[in-house]
């Protein structure tokens, strides 16, 4: 033991939630000695609609790291489908707290690496082809944690505090005895790339096509322009329903193709298939644990009602790292009132905004509901920016919001057609 390497922080798993927590620690504190462990070696894929919003813009830029994304071709409006094809066209809206209403499509085998890049051009070391096996607390109130090379070796190294990155299958999570949330707070979904001459033609402009509670029974499928002619697409349901309806996901995609083609989309060239779970942040497991702090999937914290998992991820490790950093040479206790402080922060931050997209999520798995609403949104702008800014905001329902919106769901469309034109 005392001829392994020792660190400050020790992170398991580079995706955005793990990149972005070596990246805050390293500009709160640059001294800190933080090292970052991933079993795949990056660029690596990873199964995901692509999509970063507002929010993700807002996190690189906390740091002065927004030009990786110079050169990225901006999202200007999502295009929402429904049942009896009602759809809707809507630029994104000014969202609250963040500066930027833009969206970038950028698949993840790139987006990943280069925050990973940003976390080891400040200094972090970081380890690929590493797999974390397991940990033990010392006696010396440390933590060692053991890792397989891709030699197949057994390495460990020393830490003060140990943080799960490690995704939606977390085996850091598990060791700490928590349980996987269950199936009805998880989706399955599955993404593929195609390529489409005429998707632009199409939707007249950049725009992200979600189609919501048609091909997909209580999900949506999504249709999301990167650059050039590459489409990202897929389709997501919850995944108590799938196994209860004995789905097969690569049906669902099959079918979803056949209803793009039948809105005019050419299809071609469908590759690089992938499917993977979701997990939703309407359960969350304790996030602060004894020298051991959980972020991103490995924490449960997806927007239930998007799907977006990445900026929630980036800003938990931002959280972490702002309330430990000047800890790490501290004892125990203060290093776990920190870990506390950070869930403490996090949940202060988001529970009504999830709260608020678990209930839109109920409204919007039902067709009838989801009818309504897109045709109630169709003549009122503060309906549908308000259903945009919960896909990309922090966005949360008050009491005011709510009965507003029951108002106007219960109001018959004529009646709040004329009441629109007439103001
Ligand atoms: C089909 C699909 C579509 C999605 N679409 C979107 C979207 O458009 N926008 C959005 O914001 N979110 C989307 N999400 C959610 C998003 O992908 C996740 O929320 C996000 O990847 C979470 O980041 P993370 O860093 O926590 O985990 P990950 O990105 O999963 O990274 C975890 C890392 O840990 C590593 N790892 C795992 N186990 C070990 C181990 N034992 N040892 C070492 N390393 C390990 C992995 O190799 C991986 O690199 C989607 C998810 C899916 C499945």
């Amino acid at each position: 033991m005392n001829n392994s390497k020792i660190y400050d922080v020790i992170v398991v798993g580079a995706g955005p939630a793990g990149s972005n927590t070596a990246i805050s620690y390293k500009n709160l504190n640059p001294e800190l000695n933080i090292a970052i462990f991933d079993k795949s070696q990056f660029p690596r894929d990873k199964s995901c609609g692509d999509a970063i919003g507002p929010g993700v813009i807002n996190a690189l830029k906390r740091f002065g790291n927004e030009h990786i994304l110079d050169g990225e071709p901006e999202v200007v409006s999502t295009t929402l489908f429904g049942p009896k094809n009602i759809g809707i066209q809507n630029y994104i809206p000014e969202v609250q707290n963040k500066e930027d209403s833009v969206v970038y499509v950028i698949p993840r085998v790139d987006l990943d690496n280069r925050i990973f890049d940003l976390a080891k051009s400040l200094g972090v070391d970081s380890y690929e082809e590493y797999r974390y096996m397991g940990f033990q607390r010392t006696d010396d109130e440390k933590i060692e944690v053991n890792f397989k090379n891709s030699n197949g070796e057994d390495e460990t190294f020393i830490t003060n505090l140990l943080v799960g990155a490690d995704g939606a299958n977390s085996r850091v999570r598990k060791d700490l005895d928590l349980n996987q949330n269950t199936d009805w707070h998880k989706a399955i979904a599955i993404r593929a790339y195609i390529d489409s001459p005429n998707y632009l033609e199409i939707f007249k402009e950049r725009s992200l096509m979600f189609e919501i509670n048609v091909s997909a029974l209580r999900g949506y499928a999504w249709a999301f322009p990167s650059k050039d002619t590459l489409i990202n697409i897929g389709i997501g349901m919850p995944l108590s329903l799938f196994k209860k309806e004995n789905k097969n996901i690569n049906e669902m995609l099959d079918d979803f193709v056949k209803t793009l083609e039948s809105r005019g989309v050419i299809v071609e060239n469908i590759r690089m298939e992938k499917s993977y779970m979701l997990p939703f942040a309407s359960s969350r497991p304790r996030l602060a644990h004894d020298m051991v702090a959980l972020v991103g999937d490995a924490g449960s914290m997806i927007n239930p009602m998007s799907g977006e998992g990445i900026f929630y991820g980036m800003e938990s490790g931002f959280l972490l790292a702002e309330n430990t950093h000047n800890l790490l040479d501290s004892t125990k206790d203060k290093i776990n009132e920190g870990i506390q402080n950070y869930e403490k922060s996090f949940n202060k931050r988001f529970s009504k905004h999830y709260l608020s997209c678990a209930l839109a999520r109920l409204v919007l798995q039902s067709p009838f509901m989801t009818q309504r609403l897109l045709a109630v949104a169709s003549i009122d702008q503060h309906t549908i920016d308000f259903v945009v800014e919960l896909l990309f905001d922090e966005a949360r329902l008050t009491v005011k919001e709510v009965i507003l919106l029951a108002s106007k769901f219960m109001t018959p469309l004529w009646l709040l057609k004329s009441i629109k034109t007439s103001i």
